[in-house]
């Protein structure tokens, strides 16, 4: 079996890994430049930045097994935040390192944007054609429907039910490389009813030498300022949190505009078969959301299948 999936994140990835240890024949292509998709770390200068996901939780059984293997191999970390019990894990180079360890024995194309559809042929920007048996598409479900769109397939009243379940809310992210570490307890602070919702700093995390901060905005502020001038955003959301910064300390900084962030309503199974056609929905939008939920919903899938 021929099979073909779209995006290179945490869902893509790990529907990869079960369908090759099943035997079937998989490529996986991804628009960007490398694989992670939201679980992304950005590198400025010598300075390192989680700007995506900043952290996850291990819940089921399956998610555990993957991430032991990771920690045995020094790629997985437990992180303690100081305002929740419960125990959080990240990449101990940055979140792309555990996504990078999960690709580095698969077939991934990178730089193949997926533009069309067409009679069991995925078309790329590049004008590549890949033909298959199976596609899995784990792209946000906006972009599932644009994809569609432009491919002339038209979902059923059933898919169309389906889809419109699931809602991703946006976040502006900065990341700002300091002159020194901050005193953040523990590294990360959650903060509520604020412009900001969430500070960590990347040094105290363990995956830069050069101190960093990772900024998220709220939903909310988000929303609000999505379309606008993102320096002075930036700025404003930086003097929002000078309790806890001492902006004399930042030497510069970056900004982001993640459009879906996290999946925030979900269809309850953890993927969907587009009706009538060999095409399957997973990602971050099917099941239990998040890092853990985009491994269980390719998981899933690629038991499946
Ligand atoms: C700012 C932010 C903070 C977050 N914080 C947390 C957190 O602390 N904890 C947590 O558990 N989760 C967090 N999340 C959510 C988590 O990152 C996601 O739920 C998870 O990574 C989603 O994985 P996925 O595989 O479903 O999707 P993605 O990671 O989005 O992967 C989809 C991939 O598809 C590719 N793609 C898109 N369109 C095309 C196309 N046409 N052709 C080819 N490739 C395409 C993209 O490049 C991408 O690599 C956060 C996300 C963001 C953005």
């Amino acid at each position: 079996m021929k099979t073909i999936i779209i995006g290179a994140g945490m869902a893509g990835l790990s529907a990869a890994r079960i369908l090759v240890q099943n035997g079937h024949n998989v490529a996986v292509l991804d628009k960007s430049r490398g694989v992670g998709g939201r679980m992304s770390t950005r590198t400025i200068d010598m300075a390192k930045a989680d700007h995506g996901a900043q952290y996850f939780s291990v819940k089921t059984p399956e998610f555990q097994e993957l991430i032991s293997e990771l920690q045995f191999e020094n790629i997985a970390a437990e992180w303690h935040l100081a305002q929740r019990e419960n125990v959080r894990y990240v990449g101990t180079k940055g979140m792309n390192s555990i996504p990078k360890k999960m690709a580095s024995t698969l077939n991934v194309l990178v730089n193949e944007k997926v533009i069309s559809i067409e009679n069991n042929i995925a078309k790329t920007e590049s004008g590549n054609e890949y033909d298959f048996d199976n596609l899995i598409i784990t792209i946000p479900i906006p972009q599932v429907i644009e994809l569609f769109r432009n491919s002339k397939i038209k979902f059923s009243h059933n898919d169309k039910n389906v889809l419109r379940k699931i809602e991703y809310e946006p976040c502006i992210a900065v990341m700002a490389v300091l002159k020194q570490p901050t005193e953040i307890v523990s590294g990360g602070i959650i903060l509520e009813n604020q412009p900001v919702a969430w500070i960590a700093d990347n040094f105290q995390k363990g995956i830069t030498e050069t101190p960093t901060l990772t900024i998220h905005a709220s939903a909310k502020y988000s929303a609000e300022h999505f379309d606008d001038d993102l320096q002075e955003v930036a700025k404003d959301m930086l003097s929002s949190v000078n309790q806890y910064i001492n902006l004399k300390n930042i030497v510069t900084f970056q900004t982001h505009r993640w459009k879906f962030s996290n999946a925030i309503k979900r269809y309850e199974k953890p993927f969907y078969q587009v009706e009538n056609l060999p095409i399957y929905l997973a990602g971050d939008g099917f099941g239990l959301g998040n890092v853990e939920g985009a491994f269980l919903s390719g998981y899933y899938l690629g038991m499946n299948l």
